[in-house]
Formats: C-alpha cells, sequence, structure tokens
C-alpha cells in the first residue's frame, strides 16, 4: 500500500528534511529524498511511522531490501533507535568508522563512505571552522573597539589633568608676583 501524504511529510519533517543515515539535506540535493522501509515490506514490515526512514536515493538504493534472516546475520544501525554515537565515529577527513559491529555492517552496506559523502562531511567541516573563525573574528574586533573606547576617555582624561596642572602652575605663579 502507498503512503498518504500526509505520512510522508511527517516522515520528512520529523528527519529535518534530510537523509537519516547520511545526512544529506533536500538542499544538498536539489529535491526530496525517498521513504524507506527500514523492515523492508517485502520481508514483512509495516508501514508504522516507527518503520519509516527519509532517505537519500543512494542510500535507499544500497539498503534494499536488507533484513536479517537468521541470529548471525548483521542487523543494520536504525536510526529510530537513537544516534549515530556508539556505532560510528566521524574522522577528520571526512570518512566515519564503525564502533560497533551494527555500525561497521551498516558503513560497508550504505557505502557510507562514499566518495561524494566524504568530501561533503570535508565541507561541512570546512564551513564550520570558517563559522567559527569569523565569530572569533567579529569578538575580536568587540574587544579592540572596546579598548579604543577605554583608550579615548583615558586620553581625555590626561588632558583635563595637564589642563588642571597649567591653571595650578599658572595660579601659583600669580601668587608670587
Ligand atoms: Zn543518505
Amino acid at each position: 500500500m502507498s503512503l498518504s501524504l500526509e505520512i510522508r511529510e511527517q516522515v520528512r519533517q520529523r528527519a529535518r528534511r534530510a537523509c537519516e543515515f547520511c545526512g544529506v539535506s533536500e538542499v544538498d540535493v536539489g529535491g526530496l529524498l525517498t521513504i524507506d522501509h527500514f523492515h523492508p515490506q517485502s520481508k514483512g514490515g509495516s508501514d508504522d511511522l516507527d518503520n519509516l526512514i527519509y532517505c537519500c536515493v543512494r542510500c535507499n538504493q544500497y539498503k534494499q531490501d536488507y533484513w536479517p534472516t537468521c541470529e548471525a546475520d548483521p542487523m543494520l544501525w536504525n536510526p529510530r533507535q537513537g544516534n549515530t554515537s556508539g556505532n560510528f565515529v566521524e574522522l577528520e577527513d571526512g570518512r566515519v568508522v564503525g564502533i560497533s559491529s551494527c555500525g561497521e555492517f551498516t558503513i560497508l552496506r550504505l557505502r557510507l563512505n562514499r566518495a561524494p559523502l566524504v568530501e561533503y562531511r570535508m565541507r561541512r567541516r570546512q564551513q564550520a571552522e570558517q563559522t567559527r573563525l569569523l565569530q572569533r573574528y567579529r569578538d575580536l574586533v568587540a574587544l579592540l573597539t572596546q579598548a579604543n573606547g577605554q583608550l579615548s576617555d583615558l586620553l581625555l582624561e590626561q588632558q583635563q589633568l595637564l589642563q588642571e596642572q597649567r591653571d595650578l602652575l599658572r595660579f601659583l605663579l600669580e601668587q608670587q608676583e
């Protein structure tokens, strides 16, 4: 049975319009993503919201209708059951490594280290770094502006003191005459 528009929209919004497996968003790919049945319909999976994953075309394609058939078969990571921590770690070079057998299997099955995805993560890291540097630059400019203001106040105070000293000196000289 096909999913209603309402359900599709619910799944889409819940995922914040990004692939729940790899993180690329509709904006990144320039279009809607797909809806995947985590437990495939062909293997008895239901249309329950809990079984629906918002998913990019590539992840969906690589996942296909995978479902373990015996105890020894590895399980895919299920985004419905928590975040990636405990299963994957992202490295500085943009690759992800599995830190659990489920994580390792998911990376292999969904090709989560495919070249464009690694590049995407690198770009995202660079953007985050640029944002951080820009914020630091803004903070520094604000500090310098503040210091400049304080310096002006000090100069003004110094000028006033000098003027007072001059007045005093003049007064003393007048007294002596
Ligand atoms: Zn994906």
